[in-house]
């Protein structure tokens, strides 16, 4: 890295806190290595008061851009000068670029689940996709899938405080893209299995199936994945393997992928955005998995 490292290295930030845990860093240093490109990605602990004074030092410092996560994905939107339209629609930016000092931001949690299904041979374009939850990710990958040509998409929330963000996020896809979007109780077990079953593709935002859910699944009966070619997509990775995939595994179903993907492809999409190369993702997946 230090033989990188000299007077004309880019900086690239991630701003978020806490932050310390992130695979980020080591992801996107190792890409910069790899291709030999000539910029350094730091991360740096920021919540919502320093955050006014670190976006104005990526100006300031000529920064080449930044990644945004909690608490700030939010509340960073009033200090950019440009939204992305699919930013804009999901509310939140994960990707900040510098363009001489005009500052964009991007969301590419949503890029990245479309990019992770094309990766594997899948295209989703065209069909139904059901999807539990409405919050970050739920939210990201509803409004990019909308974009990007799903032609129906059934939204599923539990009564909790995501449940107003599921109901916006309906009427902003009906009204912005070509999707047909319906909002559904999680409540409503029937339903949920009506739709899951009359779907393409199943997708689990919940987060139900990590820590300290770890045990716990929205679908634990196996007879509810009846068709082996439904696609079954939880976006948690750690564990590898959800209790969701393995109760779809046992039901035969032939497509069953955890969060990984995403998480590559959502850097990958913000590497681009940087440096207009693409990220070495398979070299980047052996170093850090
Ligand atoms: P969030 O808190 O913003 O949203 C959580 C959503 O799940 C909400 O809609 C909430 O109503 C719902 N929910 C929470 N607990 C539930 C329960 N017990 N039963 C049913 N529904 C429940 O969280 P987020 O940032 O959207 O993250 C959700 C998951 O997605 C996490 O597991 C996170 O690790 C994962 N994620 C993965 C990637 C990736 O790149 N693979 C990216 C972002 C998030």
């Amino acid at each position: 890295m230090t033989e990188r490292i000299d007077g004309h290295t880019l900086l690239i930030g991630l701003m978020a806190y806490p932050i310390r845990h992130s695979m980020s860093p080591t992801m996107h240093n190792n890409a910069f290595a790899k291709l030999g490109l000539n910029y350094a990605y730091l991360a740096f602990e920021v919540g919502n008061d320093q955050l006014p004074s670190a976006i104005e030092s990526i100006r300031t410092l000529d920064m080449r851009g930044s990644n945004i996560s909690m608490p700030n994905k939010q509340k960073v939107i009033p200090l950019l000068d440009k939204l992305d339209p699919a930013a804009e629609m999901v509310g939140a930016v994960n990707t900040i670029v510098n363009d001489d000092g005009v500052l964009t931001g991007y969301t590419t949690d949503g890029i990245g689940f479309m990019k992770s299904l094309d990766d594997e041979g899948i295209d989703i374009r065209g069909h139904k996709m059901t999807l539990a939850g409405a919050g970050g990710a739920g939210t990201a990958i509803a409004v990019q899938a909308a974009l990007d040509g799903v032609k129906e998409m059934s939204i599923f929330n539990q009564h909790d405080a995501e449940w107003e963000n599921a109901k916006r996020n309906v009427a902003l896809i009906n009204e912005k893209t070509d999707c047909h979007a319906t909002l559904h109780e999680l409540e409503d077990r029937d339903d949920f299995k009506k739709e899951i079953q009359s779907s393409f593709i199943y997708t689990d935002s919940t987060g139900v199936g990590m820590k300290p859910l770890e045990d716990k699944t929205l679908v634990d009966d196996p007879t509810w994945f009846n068709n082996p070619d439904l696609v079954v997509f939880d976006t948690v990775y750690a564990p590898r393997e959800t209790k969701l995939m393995r109760v779809a595994k046992q039901a035969g179903v032939k497509h069953v992928f955890n969060g990984l993907g995403m998480m590559l492809e959502q850097g990958a999409a913000a590497f681009k955005l940087w440096t207009g190369e693409d990220m070495p993702v398979d070299y980047i997946r052996h170093i850090l998995f």
